[in-house]
């Protein structure tokens, strides 16, 4: 081989190795390039995803409380209490917000309260946001049949009166006996009742059970605890009428005032004998839908 010859192959080998390089580096940036965008594009996924789970932005909190705005029963003079109650119940939907903050359940029992509204109507609502005054008598109140109470002198007003009997025969003719023992209580009477729960329990006990004197159901004339005559009235739901009152006693216009899962929405411990009367359509309403009176009536008669 001459000298030139030998020169020749050794450009040419230089110049392949340094094509090759060139190619391996072209292939790696190239490489590198990818897993750039790529984790670009992760990282914008995962970007998304995380603010999904974070809180509404301004912008979905307002959405949502348009939503509020468009319900019914919205009162536009309680939004910064809706607001307010919301973040302390984040998990709650939108309806229950304006709900529950409509019947006052953002403040405790007793504060906020306001005089009744409807009186002399079925459709009155007393609990501890909403109180009778002390010279409030339901007009038309009439006396039970003994037939159908467990003491005399009991008294509701005259359709809720006519309403429980019918209930009550109804009963009988399937064997059962529903009878009322507590009416309609003045507000004295509660006044008394309360004070004495008071001395017995303290206040704050007495509070869960019983009701301070205005703010008793009982002095509207349309609420009555039952028993069935053999067991003790507090013994109520474990009995055949206690079943066939959670059965039957809408369709005369009766509810289950104080239900066991719905302390909260009442105020009151659970009360298996204390019914009231709303009429035949409310009651059924209520019944299918499981909601409380105060549910039904911030929802359908507030205005
Ligand atoms: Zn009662």
């Amino acid at each position: 081989m001459t000298d030139i010859r030998k020169k020749h192959l050794k450009i040419k080998k230089k110049n392949s190795t340094i094509f090759l390089t060139c190619i391996v580096l072209i292939i790696i940036s190239i490489i590198y390039g990818i897993n750039i965008i790529n984790n670009k594009q992760l990282t914008n996924k995962e970007n998304k995803l995380q603010k999904k789970d974070n809180t509404p932005t301004i912008k979905e909190e307002d959405t949502s409380f348009e939503k509020a705005s468009k319900l019914s029963y919205y009162r536009k003079e309680n939004d910064t209490r809706y607001r307010a109650y919301r973040k302390l119940n984040p998990s709650l939907t939108t309806e229950q917000i304006v709900t529950e903050v409509n019947i006052g359940l953002d403040n405790p029992y007793y504060t906020n309260d306001i005089p009744v509204e409807k009186l002399n109507s079925q459709y009155i609502l007393v609990n501890k946001y909403n109180y009778l005054s002390k010279d409030y008598i339901p007009a038309d109140l009439q006396e039970i049949s003994s037939q159908y109470s467990a003491k005399n002198m009991l008294y509701l007003v005259s359709y809720a009166k006519d309403a429980f009997e019918e209930m009550a025969k109804a009963a009988k003719q399937e064997n059962l006996t529903v009878l009322a023992m507590s009416t309609y209580r003045s507000y004295d009477y509660q006044e008394q009742l309360y004070n004495n729960y008071v001395k017995q329990d303290g206040k704050e006990n007495a509070d869960t059970y019983s009701a301070r004197p205005g703010y008793s159901e009982h002095q509207t004339g349309l609420a009555v605890d039952v028993c069935n005559g053999k067991e003790s009235y507090t013994n109520f739901e474990v009995t055949q009428e206690f079943i066939w009152m959670q059965e039957n006693a809408y369709k005369f216009g009766f509810i289950l005032r104080f239900p066991k899962d719905k302390v909260r929405e009442t105020g009151y411990s659970y009360e298996s004998w204390h019914y009231r009367y709303v009429g035949k359509e409310i009651a059924e309403f209520i019944h299918n839908h499981n909601i409380t009176y105060e549910e039904y009536y911030v929802q359908n008669i507030q205005k």
